[in-house]
């Protein structure tokens, strides 16, 4: 998981100070899931709650957005910042994938399920219709649009 760099040199955006709060939210979040991922007793889970709020933090930044609540150049500077997943908000805007909660779950190797994840198959297509969790993120299924 790349960790939150420095802000450092680049200039803060007007209208960023309005997210930042929150921001920094996630950024408790992030180190409280990262501490308990050194208890042994999680390990399996260790990723999926880093991932949680990464894929949390990029929907909060890529929502603001597509609502117009923040301006074009606090979204890139979350972007740059690496506050938001640029690569997973362009998985995001192509249908069927709305909702996609990391992009280990489309990648086309080391899988078994036809190239992707169980948890991008509808409910209607998966044999085991029980509550699952992907391996990969602890995804509970996310094809489609958000219900
Ligand atoms: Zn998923
Ligand atoms: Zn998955």
């Amino acid at each position: 998981m790349p960790k939150i760099p420095k802000r450092k040199n680049r200039k803060i955006p007007e209208g960023f100070d309005l997210i930042e709060p929150t921001i920094k939210e996630f950024e408790r979040k992030m180190r409280e899931v990262e501490s308990e991922s050194s208890d042994t007793k999680r390990a399996v889970e260790s990723p999926w709650g880093v991932m949680r709020v990464h894929h949390q933090r990029s929907r909060y930044i890529y929502d603001l957005y597509k609502r117009k609540a923040i301006t074009k150049e606090v979204y890139d500077y979350c972007l740059n910042e690496g506050l938001a997943d640029r690569h997973l908000i362009e998985m995001w805007k192509k249908p069927g994938y709305e909702n996609l909660c990391c992009l280990l779950c489309i990648r086309t190797t080391d899988t078994n399920f036809g190239g992707t994840c169980i948890c991008r198959v509808p409910k209607s297509q998966r044999s085991e219709k029980a509550a699952f969790q992907c391996p990969n993120c602890g995804c509970r299924g996310c094809c489609g649009k958000i219900d």
